[in-house]
């Protein structure tokens, strides 16, 4: 089964390519591709031992026309430094705007290649190939491209979309499963409050093994419908923030004790209860998405020792706090929710303390 999503943007359209086995020739079949003199594949030493292979079948490309560049396998990579480097080695190399970018890797590769394709000559086309369950199902579709600064993550980037995204779900067999559990905080986001295809898919999902190319599918076209009606963040785009307002502080005031997916199970949690309090989601649904949440095996509270007080600061910096108060985005159904603002500090605490 293959499946597209057409996704309309500003800056050019670009189809999303999604099934269980759907990187082939045919799939890669794309002018950029064809046209290109130079393609660079950048991606982690890891990925291309596992899946280099498939990849370069698929491509079938001259050897003398291919350049393959690792980068480091953390945070580090979406760095100035690596940037600068791989700026370099590609013009050195004679890459030239009708050459081509292949990002082939999770979220990390994605946001440095595609920042490194909209910088280089001032843009050079590129394709995204993810590899990990959060990179296909959030980070590829959206064209945020990025890279870290000392002053916070994802400070300096660019709105630049892949000429195509191929999700080749079958990848995902080789994740591990903190990876996998990463990706899956971002799958029950759309499922308890952006989509309702989403929540019926989880529903059937055991949460047992790799997530289905139905289930994948359903999270693109959700995030696609998103993005499409707001591309640059101007209004509706805020509602994927839904669980990351506790999950950013999480992150922030105990760096590296979760996973980016447990953090966001936890702030989906306290969204939940949240929402409850404040009169706009049922007790039924809010039971029936706590289920959801157990059944996907995702962190049930913050770190231990993790006071209200503490988080307190990290959600002023939250990018979601502007003039009247923080905005939360609080779920109201399957897969609804609505912005509120004004949340007092006191309400807030008393939930946090009680969950
Ligand atoms: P990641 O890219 O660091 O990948 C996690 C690990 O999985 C790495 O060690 C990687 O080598 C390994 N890996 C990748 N594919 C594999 C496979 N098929 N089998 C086995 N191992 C594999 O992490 P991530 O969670 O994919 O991405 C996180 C990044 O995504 C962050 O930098 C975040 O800022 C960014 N992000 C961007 C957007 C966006 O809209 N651009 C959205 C969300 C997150």
């Amino acid at each position: 089964m293959r499946e597209t999503i057409q996704i309309s943007s500003r800056y050019g359209d670009y189809d999303v390519i999604v099934g269980r086995n759907v990187l082939t020739r045919k799939t890669l079949h794309i002018d950029c591709l064809a046209k290109a003199k130079k393609v660079a594949i950048i991606s982690q030493k890891n990925i291309l031992e596992l899946h280099g292979e498939k990849l370069l079948k698929s491509l079938s490309i001259p050897k003398e026309r291919l350049f393959i560049r690792t980068v480091q396998r953390s945070e580090k990579a979406k760095s100035i430094e690596t940037c600068t480097r791989l700026w370099q080695e590609l013009l050195k190399e004679g890459f030239s705007r009708d050459s081509l970018i292949v990002a082939f890797g999770g979220g990390v590769v994605g946001d440095l290649a595609g920042f490194v394709a909209s910088t280089l000559l001032r843009g050079i086309p590129w394709l995204n190939i993810p590899t990990t369950l959060l990179a296909q199902v959030d980070a590829s579709v959206g064209g945020k491209t990025g890279i870290n600064v000392p002053q916070g993550k994802n400070l300096v980037g660019a709105f630049y979309p892949p000429k195509r995204v191929i999700v080749h779900t079958a990848f995902l067999d080789t994740l591990s499963k903190k990876e996998l559990k990463s990706g899956l905080g971002e799958v029950l986001k759309y499922a308890i409050g952006i989509d309702q295809r989403v929540w019926l898919k989880c529903k059937r999902e055991s949460f047992k093994a790799t997530p289905s190319a139905g289930l994948v599918t359903a999270c693109l076209r959700a995030k696609a419908d998103v993005v499409t009606k707001d591309e640059l963040e101007g209004g509706l785009r805020k509602i994927l923030n839904l669980g990351h307002t506790l999950a950013h502080a999480i992150e922030g005031a105990a760096p590296a004790k979760m996973s980016h997916g447990e953090a966001v199970a936890v702030g989906l949690r306290y969204a939940l209860a949240l929402a409850f309090k404040h009169g706009v989601a049922s007790s039924e649904y809010v039971s029936e998405a706590l289920d959801l949440l157990g059944k996907a095996q995702l962190a049930k509270r913050p770190p231990s020792g993790l006071t209200f007080t503490k988080l307190l600061p990290f959600f002023a910096v939250d990018k979601k706090s502007e003039k009247g108060g923080l905005t939360w985005v609080l779920p109201t159904g399957p897969g609804q929710c609505k912005l509120v603002k004004g949340l007092d500090n006191n309400q807030l605490a008393k939930v946090y303390t009680e969950f």
